[in-house]
């Protein structure tokens, strides 16, 4: 728990259309990577807010279902015109609250007014089905309905995208919403219920309750909830999943990540090389598609690891307001200290440390690029999420033998290749145990329409976050058979 300070003001829930102070006392500080500052305090709520907050979404719920689905799609349209209003301040809560770059935070809010786009189709998207005469006298229609006050809980790593992934598809399908925002990035949230509001969102349809731990497992247990999409580390994702499955809720849970990307030896070097580096390092690696292990196939992989090594090098550290900045803060001291102590842990290991990017730092929680090499398999920093800027290098010699290693890590988020040969970026597009593939493109990141598809240990749960799968993950179905007399 964070030592309170009297200059940072302390956050207050949203329930209900008002902004109100939590029940609970338990007071974290928000602290600003690049200086260590406090920029906010934010509360830790506790079952008492997660109830007032479940009770007003599930009392708005009748009138916003009620409501016309044109109607629930014009508030996407006036909530897509608010945040390119407010698209810089978005970007630069998003970067003192993250220290991410500010170019990634503007991406991240690209990203998140794409799903915005994508709800605004809603008549579209929530159509159902009719069929005529399925027996004499007899026709069969299906519709989708909303589930009812719904709810989603959201990591630091993106304040602003993460959240949007969810909150207009499940808006505008007619759900009614409460947000549980990452506890160190809780500033992103409020601006985000600020501009739902201005955009004509009735009370209660959008809540946000601040917290950690307490707070999402009252949200998993809440009779009143229907449906709860998680997105943060796989030992919280299995618990949520499991929490919510045992209260009979309908639940999503995207996890960690150890993304791959394969290095042929055709691949041209020029994209490849630029492509894995900005993957590893940008957002200091804290992207759940950040690639975390290189695999240069073959006689590639002395140059290639010359040639990142020579990029880390050279590549400035510094606070993301900064845009010259290519490394960013690490957005917590303890995960500056856990990645240090994985560095640590790859040497011990046997890994060879090409580039060591551990360094003093003067308040922020700075770390240069950090690349192991002749790292193998079997090892911890080959296996585990460190989510911080260090790149393990996995020397193979054939594809065959980089699939393999992919097919063995527990996580299946994202991959990708780079190479000149059709017949290999075939074959590892068909053969790879991963969701999402990039083939010379290093972050495969879908777009909102399509959904964000981690594999194994990388997501519980059937209906990804976006695209149809979200439309689908937060309406119900039903059928309806209908004969008239006569
Ligand atoms: P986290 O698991 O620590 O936190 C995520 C959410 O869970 C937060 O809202 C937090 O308050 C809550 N939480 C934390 N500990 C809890 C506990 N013990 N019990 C109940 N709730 C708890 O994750 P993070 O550090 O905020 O985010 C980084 C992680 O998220 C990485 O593992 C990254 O790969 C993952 N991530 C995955 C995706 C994806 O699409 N698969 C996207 C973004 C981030």
């Amino acid at each position: 728990m964070g030592s309170t300070t009297t200059e940072a003001q302390l956050l207050e829930n949203v329930i209900g259309g008002r902004h109100v102070p939590a029940e609970s006392d338990d007071v974290l500080d928000v602290l600003d990577p690049a200086t260590g500052e406090p920029v906010a305090r934010v509360p830790l709520s506790g079952a008492e807010d997660v109830d007032r907050a479940a009770r007003a979404a599930h009392e708005a719920w009748p009138a916003w279902a009620d409501t016309p689905v044109p109607e629930r799609a014009r508030l996407m349209f006036r909530l897509q015109a608010l945040c390119e209003a407010h698209f810089e301040e978005l970007a630069e809560i998003c970067t003192l609250e993250n220290g991410k770059g500010i170019d990634e935070s503007r991406g991240e809010v690209r990203r998140g007014l794409e799903v915005i786009e994508f709800a605004a189709g809603m008549p579209t998207l929530m159509s159902g089905q009719t069929l005529e005469q399925v027996s004499r006298g007899i026709d069969t229609e299906l519709f989708r309905t909303p589930l009812g006050a719904v709810a989603a809980i959201t990591p630091f790593n993106f304040p602003v995208m993460v959240p949007l992934w969810t909150i207009p598809i499940a808006i505008a399908a007619g759900n009614t919403f409460v947000l549980k925002p990452s506890q160190r990035t809780p500033l992103s949230a409020l601006k985000l219920a600020d501009l739902l509001e201005e955009a004509g969102c009735p009370p209660g349809v959008f809540n946000v309750v601040h917290g950690a731990a307490d707070a999402v497992n009252a949200i998993c247990d809440h009779p009143l909830l229907r449906a709860v999409s998680f997105v943060g580390s796989a030992p919280v994702a299995k618990h949520v999943y499991a929490r919510c499955a045992e209260a009979g809720k309908r639940v999503q849970a995207l996890a960690g990540a150890k993304n791959h990307i394969v290095v042929m030896p055709d691949a041209d070097l020029d994209l490849a090389v630029p492509g894995l580096f900005s993957s590893a390092f940008a957002n200091a690696g804290q992207r759940c598609l950040a690639a975390s292990v290189g695999i240069p196939v073959g006689e590639v992989a002395d140059e290639l690891a010359e040639r990142l090594a020579e990029m880390a090098r050279q590549a400035k550290v510094g606070p993301g307001a900064d845009p010259e900045n290519a490394i960013t803060p690490v957005t917590t001291a303890e995960a500056r200290k856990r990645i240090g102590d994985y560095v640590e842990l790859g040497v011990e290991e046997g890994a060879r440390l090409l580039v060591d990017g551990r360094m003093e730092t003067n308040g922020g929680f700075f770390l240069g690029p950090t690349i192991l090499d002749d790292v193998r398999p079997e090892m911890r920093v080959a296996q585990e999420e460190i989510f911080g800027p260090v790149l393990s290098l996995e020397r193979v010699s054939s594809l065959h033998q980089a699939l393999e290693t992919i097919a063995r890590n527990e996580f299946g988020n994202a991959t990708a290749i780079f190479t000149r040969d059709g017949g290999a970026a075939r074959e590892f597009r068909r053969r790879v145990t991963a969701g999402m593939v990039g083939v010379n493109i290093p972050v495969p990141a879908p777009m909102a329409f399509l959904p964000f598809a981690g594999w194994k240990g990388s997501f519980f749960g059937d209906l990804h976050a976006t695209g149809m799968d979200g439309v689908r993950f937060f309406t119900e179905t039903k059928v309806v058979t209908t004969r008239w007399p006569g």
